[in-house]
């Protein structure tokens, strides 16, 4: 068969790894970026021989494509992508490329609003523990193409965004992973909810009856659309409501997993994950490692040993008996919500940055309980003010991470707890959530 044409949207890690893989498969590849390429990405496409484009697309050469790969971050309503689908071109994604050349691997797929990347960590750390021939691919470490391409595995833990899954057409995870449903990211979905939560669905679109499909229970959003969507794969739900019959459950400080093999419980002070959101990715984790064959001394050793990750209810340290916590990487309100409730201690929190649709009334209980302070670190800070004032007597706005600290550090009596948990987006004053995380840590060790 004559090799194709393709076309690749966007020279981003997805979009090289997919060059590459192409390349190796013996495709013509066209990449095509808009902005600029850095100078990493540029290097890789020039030793691999990959010919490519920057600063603007060509539009004709890429209609003339056969099939075209687009990065996650081009939304469906960009004009080159509808005119491309006009044409009748194929168009999907790096994540349903890798997908045909996996081989005979087994897939785990992690989607969900939040608790993904935390999720993903400690399922590659069990099997990772436990031997398997195994990567973590997706949003951290490796394209999953650029991993099949150069260092194939034999199981591959992939994060999956909606924004993935929206170009996947015959992916089949062995297990998918939903860890919950919350709204973000509405301005890609029409803000429709119900078109975001049909899209984090697609994870189970084509699975089988051989297949699992590990899910919160407690989540009602997903409890409530698991219906609609005629899942063929074997339901392995986690809670901590009523006990399944197979699944996970945690009860009386006791985590329990009940898969089709066999049954392990474990105390949940064992965990090296902490708080109530990471009981639920431990138990979305733990069912995986038992359906994935597992050891249970394996499961449970690997559970215990874990190293949290950078960012995400992060303890920086304490200054003078004041407490900081770095939960940059919370950028919605779901996060925000759980942060809070873990928080034992009289509160300054830290908000704000670019707002992607938020509902305050979610954590307004938390906050009139346990917040003494809103930070607020952003340009824009009129929601927040306009939402809380009535209930928060000290809000204040800052416009660096440096700022914020200084200011809650003010603000705070020993004893007191500063979190950094903004429940925005963080690109008007800073690149990234690293880069707000980063910031805020650095600022905190300059007190
Ligand atoms: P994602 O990769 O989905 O963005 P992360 O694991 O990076 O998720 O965690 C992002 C934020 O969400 C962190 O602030 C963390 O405290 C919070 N979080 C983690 N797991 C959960 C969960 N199961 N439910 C709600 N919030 C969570």
């Amino acid at each position: 068969m004559e090799k194709k044409n393709l076309v690749i949207l966007g020279g981003g890690e997805s979009g090289v790894g997919a060059a590459i893989l192409a390349k190796k498969q013996g495709y013509q590849i066209f990449v095509s970026e808009g902005k600029q390429l850095s100078d990493k990405n540029k290097l890789e496409l020039v030793e691999h021989g990959i010919d490519f484009e920057e600063g603007a697309h060509s539009v004709e050469r890429i209609l003339g494509a056969d099939e075209v790969i687009k990065s996650p971050g081009i939304p469906e309503k960009n004009d080159l992508v509808k005119k491309i689908k006009e044409k009748g071109v194929s168009v999907i994604g790096e994540i349903e490329f890798a997908y045909r050349f996996k081989g005979d691997s087994r897939i785990v797929a992690i989607t969900g609003s939040n608790g993904k990347t935390t999720t993903t960590a400690l399922i590659y750390h069990m099997c990772r523990y436990g031997k398997l021939n195994c990567a973590m691919v997706g949003n951290i470490g490796y394209s999953f193409a650029r991993q099949v391409a150069t260092d194939p595995k034999s199981v591959y833990i992939v994060e999956i965004s909606s924004f993935q899954l929206d170009d996947t057409l015959t992916f089949r995870p062995d297990i998918a992973i939903m860890t919950n449903i919350t709204e973000d990211h509405l301005d890609r979905y029409d803000y429709s909810f119900q078109k975001y939560i049909d899209s984090k669905f697609r994870i189970t679109m084509n699975q089988e009856a051989g297949d699992y499909f590990v899910y919160c229970s407690d989540d009602e959003i997903t409890k409530q659309n698991i219906d609609r969507h005629s899942i063929q794969s074997k339901l392995l739900p986690y809670t901590m409501k009523e006990e399944p019959g197979i699944g996970a459950f945690i009860k009386n400080d006791e985590m329990k997993i009940r898969s089709e093999a066999e049954q392990i419980s474990m105390s949940i002070y064992d965990f090296a994950l902490k708080g109530k959101h990471n009981q639920y990715n431990s138990m979305a984790a733990a069912i995986t490692g038992s359906v994935l064959g597992l050891r249970k001394d394996t499961i449970r050793e690997s559970m215990e040993s874990f190293e949290s990750l950078e960012h995400r209810v992060e303890k920086v340290g304490t200054v003078k008996g004041v407490e900081f916590i770095n939960d940059s990487k919370a950028t919605n309100i779901n996060s925000t919500w759980y942060a809070l409730e873990n928080m034992s201690k009289p509160t300054i929190l830290i908000l704000g940055g670019i707002d992607k649709g938020n509902d305050y009334e979610q954590i307004l209980d938390l906050v009139i309980e346990k917040v003494k302070v809103i930070v607020c670190l952003g340009l824009d800070n009129k929601k927040i003010h306009d939402f809380f004032s009535p209930h928060i007597a000290r809000i204040v706005d800052t416009v660096s991470a440096k700022q914020a600290v200084d200011i809650s550090f003010a603000f705070a009596e020993k004893g007191d707890v500063v979190l950094l948990s903004p429940a925005c987006a963080s690109f008007d004053l800073f690149t990234n959530y690293e880069d707000r995380g980063k910031q805020f840590k650095q600022a905190v060790k300059e007190l």
